[in-house]
């Protein structure tokens, strides 16, 4: 049956937003995957910091069928268990009081971004509507989050943008510091960027953002879609520094692999929100929820978090191995499990190569950019499994050092 499906079949059918690879994966489990012709990977990219316990992990597989036999969806006339109990979980894992289930990254981000407008608005007045974001980052693809998203080229030629949107410079207080001001209504953030190529801000940047908000009474929204969920060693990446925002959005490895996404925030702000301010068909899904349940009983154990940080301390050992023999590395940026080999002078525009000749070995990895390798692995990828990784990454980097 999967030998029908070609990847040629792609180019026929499908929109043609994406480039895929030209294999085509049928099976996974834990960090391996293999594809239509039995042919095995490594999987150090895990669906996009979404597989944060590899493929077809059990708990995540029973909380699935057992939801399945149960019950699938209801709409937001009635509430559900699954929602309730995972609403509750959040609350007690963060600082959040209140949460708001969307599908996906991007959604969670389009409902805060409507929060902080309507809360502005309401305690204000229309006068304070500025969203500050940062260059570089990225928040989604629906129209509002891709222009608060800080590369225009995404949201460039589809007419006119939400409008009071600005950008500055990542990890510069000073350039915040002498922009904003009592119209601003919001600062929105990556607390590591991941897409803009691995960067992590300083904690006095953090910091400084976080009492500068406090100053101009803006709201602080963290976008926790990639870093969230364990993925720093930190169940979420603002509990490692020394800061709260008012707004949290979670998604890719809330779910593990299901869609889901979620906005979190204090009682105080969510009380803005009234009957029918926003909502979501799916939102609150049982199923996604159910599953989401599964995911943080594992993912926020001791055990999970500390193992992130020993698996980062593999990856870096490892590809600073790599680095000695062939030199294409500056720097091995991030934090956890969200780890960007930045390519130095030399290699300068080949992290889309490396992605491409690791795949020819057998090896999953992502880019952040041009210039920058990613690695976002599941959080409880065994070391056999990075060691096995790494040496097919070291063998794609051969061949292509030649
Ligand atoms: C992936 C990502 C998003 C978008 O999530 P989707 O589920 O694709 O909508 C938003 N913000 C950050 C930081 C992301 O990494």
């Amino acid at each position: 049956m999967e030998q029908t499906m070609s990847r040629s079949l792609f180019d026929e059918v499908m929109v043609p937003c994406y480039a895929p690879m030209e294999m085509i994966p049928v099976r996974g489990e834990g960090a391996s995957v293999w594809d239509q012709q039995g042919k095995h990977y490594i999987d150090f990219a895990g669906g996009i910091a979404v597989s944060c316990l590899g493929h077809a992990h059990p708990a995540m597989v029973n909380a699935l069928t057992e939801q399945a036999n149960k019950l699938w969806h209801l709409s937001n006339v009635m509430t559900n268990e699954p929602a309730l109990a995972l609403a509750k979980r959040l609350t007690e894992i963060s600082f959040a009081e209140k949460v708001f289930f969307a599908n996906s990254g991007a959604e969670a981000n389009e409902a805060a971004l409507k929060l902080a407008r309507r809360i502005a608005f309401e305690k204000h007045g229309a006068e304070k509507s500025e969203i500050i974001a940062f260059s570089q980052g990225f928040h989604g693809r629906t129209f509002f989050t891709v222009t608060v998203g800080g590369q225009a080229a995404y949201s460039d030629g589809f007419g006119p943008k939400p409008q009071d949107v600005t950008h500055l410079d990542y990890n510069d207080l000073a350039a915040l510091e002498a922009h904003i001001s009592d119209k601003t209504c919001a600062v929105m953030m990556e607390p590591l960027q991941g897409e803009g190529g691995i960067i992590t801000p300083s904690d006095a940047f953090v910091q400084g953002v976080r009492a500068l908000c406090d100053k101009h009474d803006a709201l602080l929204i963290f976008d926790e879609v990639q870093t969230g969920n364990g993925r720093t060693g930190h169940f979420y990446a603002y509990q490692g520094q020394g800061v709260t925002p008012d707004i949290l959005t979670t998604a890719k490895s809330l779910g593990g692999g299901f869609p889901i996404g979620a906005m979190l925030t204090t009682s105080a702000l969510a009380a803005h929100m009234k009957v029918g301010t926003h909502g979501s068909t799916y939102g609150g899904n049982p199923l996604a929820c159910a599953v989401a349940n599964a995911v943080i009983d594992v993912v926020s154990t001791d055990e999970v978090l500390a193992g992130v940080k020993v698996r980062e301390t593999w990856f870096r050992e490892g590809l600073g191995k790599i680095n000695e023999k062939y030199q294409l590395f500056s720097e091995i940026r991030g934090q956890g499990l969200l780890l960007g080999g930045a390519l130095n002078d030399a290699w300068q525009g080949r992290a889309r190569d490396i992605l491409i000749a690791a795949g020819q070995e057998g090896l999953l990895v992502l880019v952040a950019g041009p210039n920058v390798v990613r690695f976002t692995p599941s959080l409880v990828i065994s070391q056999q499994e990075v060691e096995q990784g790494l040496e097919r990454l070291e063998r794609a980097i051969a061949s292509l050092a030649v």
